[in-house]
C-alpha cells in the first residue's frame, strides 16, 4: 500500500488558539496513518508563507478545517497549491463548508472533496480509500459511494451521499489530547465534554442538529487532568450550553476544584437553567477560577420570540445578579445588535439592562447570517442585507439601518477599550452618577469622541488611554472635571505603580507632617492597617505599594464625594484575582 503524504491543518483566528477539530481528526485516524502531518496557521500569517510551509511538506493530500474567519484564505491557499502541486488532492471540512457543500464544490474546481458535518469517520474513510486507489490505481470514485456524509466530483457531476447517522456515545472518538498537550505551550486549549445544544436560537447553528450527546466522565476527567498537568492558561470549554444538564457541570466543576492546578476555566451557559443548588455552589469557588459567558442577546419579549431563544429573561437576570454579587465566576455577557424585531432605540434598552448587571465583560457583537442558520433562510422576510462573504455579517434590516448599526460599532470599539479592562471602574462609575441618564448615552457620548479623533484606526499604550479620557471630560467642559481627574487618578494607580505620573495627575499636597509620604511607614504605622506587610522592611513594603493622596475621598463611592484630603495606599502585592486591581486601603491623615 503507497504510503500517501497527509497534511492536515487550518488557520486560526490568533496565534493564541488552538485547533480542537485538528485534534479530534488526528487522533481519530492515528492508528491507520501515523505519520499525517498537522500544522496550524493563523489568518495573520502571510498567505505566501503558509503556501511555502506547505509545499515544502510535499503533501499528496492536504485537509484544510473551514470556519467563517478562514474560508476566504483558505480558497486562495487551496487554489495557489493545486497550482503548484498539480496532483495534490483537496480535502475540505467545517462548518463552513457543511451547508451549501456542492456549491462550493462547483465554483472551486481547484477542491476534491468536501467532508460534511461531524467529520472524524467520513475523513478517516476517506484516506483509506485515497491510500487504496494510490496504490491499486483503482479508478477514482469507486467505493466512494460507500462514505457517508463526502460531497465529491464524478466526471462533470457533484455527487453529494447521504449524511452520516452520528454516534450516541461520544467515546468512539479517541481524546484530542491523548498524547499530552504540552505543545499548546501559552495557546488556550479548545476542550468539549458534549456536542449538541438543547435549544434552538435561528441565528446559530448548534440549533441545525437535534439533541445533546456527552462523552463518558471517565474520558472527561483523564483529559481535564492532562489539560491541567501541562499547565495550559486557559481552558475554554466549547459545549454549547455546559450546564445543560447539572449533574454532569457540578461533577466537572467538583473535579476542577479537587485537581487545582495554574488554568483557568472558561463555560457557556445559560443562566436560566442555574439551579439554587449551583448558584450556592458557585458562590463558594475560588474567585477567578471560572469564567462564565452568557449569551443574553437582547431583552426584547419580541425579539427573541422572532429568533425563538426560549430562554426567559425574569428567571435569568436575578440569578446573573446574584452570580455577580457572589464575586467568584467572571462573568462575559453577550449582546447581538442586528437581530430581528429590535430597532436602535429598543437596542439601547438592552444594553442598559445587561449595563446595569456590571459584568466583568461585555461583548457587543453584531449578527451574522451563517450558512446553514434559520434566520438565513428568513432574511428576506424580514429584510435583512448582508455581506454575501464570510463573515456574512448584517448591514441593516426592517429595523435598523445601517447608520446605525455603525454607530453601535463605533460603541463597541470604546466598550471594549474602556469598560471591558477594568481600568477606568471609578471615573465611568462617577460621570455616569453625575452627568448622563443612561450608560448608553455616556458610551454614545464617549464613542463620538473616540471617532472624531480617528483613535479607532490605531492601537493605544495604556498610558494614554487615561490622558483620552481626561481629554474627554475636559472638552465636555464638566464643572467637576478636578473630581473626575481625581477618580482616574484612582483608576490609574489602581493598576499601575508608575515611577512617572502622567501629566493629568495632580499632586495633592498634604498637610505638615504628612507631606513626606515615604515617613509614613515608621511613623504612621502602615503594618497597622495593611496587615499582610507585616514581616517585610520598610524598603520592601516601598517596593510593593505607593501611598497617594487625593483632593476628596474617591474610596466612600460616588455619590457623595467629601472634599477632605484623603491618603490611599495601593498594594500591588495583594491584587484582586478577577481584574487584577491592587488592593486599596485609605488610612486616616490623623492615624497615629
Ligand atoms: S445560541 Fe447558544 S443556546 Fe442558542 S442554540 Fe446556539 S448554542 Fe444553543
Amino acid at each position: 500500500v503507497a504510503d500517501l503524504q497527509i497534511l492536515l491543518t487550518t488557520l486560526n483566528a490568533k496565534f493564541i488558539h488552538s485547533s480542537l477539530s485538528l485534534r479530534y481528526l488526528q487522533s481519530y485516524c492515528r492508528r491507520d496513518f501515523p505519520k499525517m502531518i498537522v500544522e496550524e496557521f493563523d489568518i495573520n500569517q502571510p498567505t505566501g508563507l503558509i503556501l511555502g510551509e506547505i509545499f515544502r511538506c510535499q503533501p499528496n493530500v492536504v485537509a484544510f478545517s473551514c470556519y467563517i474567519w478562514n474560508i476566504n484564505q483558505t480558497l486562495v491557499l487551496a487554489r495557489l497549491l493545486k497550482q503548484v502541486l498539480p496532483a495534490l488532492t483537496i480535502i475540505l471540512g467545517g462548518p463552513e463548508v457543511t451547508y451549501d457543500a456542492p456549491e462550493v464544490l462547483q465554483e472551486h474546481p481547484y477542491l476534491d472533496f468536501i467532508v460534511v458535518g461531524e467529520g472524524e469517520q467520513t475523513f478517516c474513510e476517506l484516506l483509506k480509500y485515497l491510500r487504496e486507489a494510490a496504490s491499486c490505481q483503482t479508478p477514482l470514485n469507486s467505493n466512494l459511494t460507500n462514505i457517508p456524509s463526502l460531497v465529491y466530483r464524478q466526471e462533470t457531476e457533484i455527487v453529494q451521499n447521504p449524511r452520516r447517522q452520528l454516534p450516541t456515545r461520544l467515546d468512539v472518538y479517541p481524546s484530542p489530547y491523548a498524547q499530552g498537550a504540552a505543545d499548546l505551550g501559552p495557546k488556550l486549549a479548545y476542550y468539549e465534554t458534549s456536542r449538541g445544544c438543547p435549544f434552538r436560537c435561528q441565528y446559530c447553528l448548534s440549533a441545525a442538529a437535534p439533541g445533546v450527546r456527552y462523552f463518558s466522565m471517565e474520558r472527561v476527567q483523564s483529559d481535564l487532568r492532562t489539560l491541567i498537568a501541562a499547565g495550559t492558561p486557559l481552558i475554554k470549554f466549547v459545549d454549547r450550553t455546559f450546564n445543560s444538564n447539572q449533574e454532569h457541570a457540578l461533577t466537572i466543576f467538583d473535579f476542577i476544584l479537587n485537581n487545582p492546578g495554574r488554568s483557568r476555566f472558561h463555560f457557556e451557559i445559560v443562566a436560566d437553567l442555574l439551579t439554587d443548588k449551583m448558584l450556592d455552589y458557585l458562590a463558594r469557588v475560588p474567585p477567578g477560577l471560572f469564567q462564565f459567558e452568557i449569551g443574553i442577546q437582547s431583552t426584547h419579549r419580541e425579539t427573541l420570540s422572532l429568533i425563538q431563544r426560549r430562554i426567559p429573561q425574569e428567571t435569568m437576570m436575578p440569578k446573573i445578579k446574584m452570580l455577580q454579587a457572589a464575586g467568584r465566576v467572571l462573568l462575559h455577557l453577550d449582546l447581538i445588535a442586528g437581530l430581528p424585531g429590535e430597532d436602535y432605540q429598543r437596542f439601547q434598552q438592552s444594553f442598559n439592562d445587561v449595563f446595569a448587571l456590571r459584568p466583568g465583560r461585555i461583548q457587543l457583537g453584531f449578527l451574522k447570517l451563517l450558512k446553514g442558520s434559520g434566520l438565513r433562510e428568513k432574511a428576506e422576510t424580514f429584510g435583512y442585507i448582508y455581506s454575501a462573504t464570510p463573515p456574512y455579517e448584517v448591514l441593516g434590516n426592517h429595523w435598523i439601518s445601517y447608520a446605525k448599526l455603525r454607530q453601535l460599532k463605533d460603541i463597541e470599539s470604546v466598550l471594549d477599550t474602556f469598560y471591558n479592562t477594568h481600568r477606568f471602574d471609578q471615573t465611568i462609575n462617577y460621570l455616569l452618577a453625575r452627568h448622563y441618564p443612561t450608560p448608553f448615552d455616556f458610551w454614545h457620548d464617549l464613542a463620538r469622541y473616540w471617532i472624531a479623533r480617528r483613535y479607532h484606526r490605531a492601537a493605544h499604550q495604556m498610558r494614554n488611554l487615561y490622558q483620552y479620557l481626561a481629554t474627554f471630560c475636559a472638552e465636555k467642559g464638566f464643572a467637576d472635571l478636578e473630581i473626575i481627574l481625581e477618580f482616574l487618578k484612582f483608576d490609574y494607580f489602581s493598576f499601575e505603580k508608575s515611577a512617572d505620573p502622567p501629566a493629568w495627575c495632580r499632586v495633592v499636597n498634604l498637610p505638615g507632617s504628612m507631606r513626606k509620604k515615604s515617613s509614613l511607614v515608621t511613623e504612621h504605622h502602615l503594618v497597622h492597617y495593611l496587615p499582610q506587610l507585616a514581616g517585610l522592611t520598610p524598603r520592601e513594603i516601598y517596593r510593593r505599594v505607593r501611598v497617594e493622596a487625593f483632593a476628596c475621598d474617591v474610596t466612600a463611592g460616588v455619590t457623595t464625594v467629601s472634599n477632605t484630603p484623603t491618603l490611599v495606599v495601593f498594594d500591588y502585592g495583594a491584587r484582586d484575582p478577577l481584574y487584577r486591581r491592587a488592593q486599596v486601603t485609605r488610612v486616616p491623615l490623623d492615624s497615629p
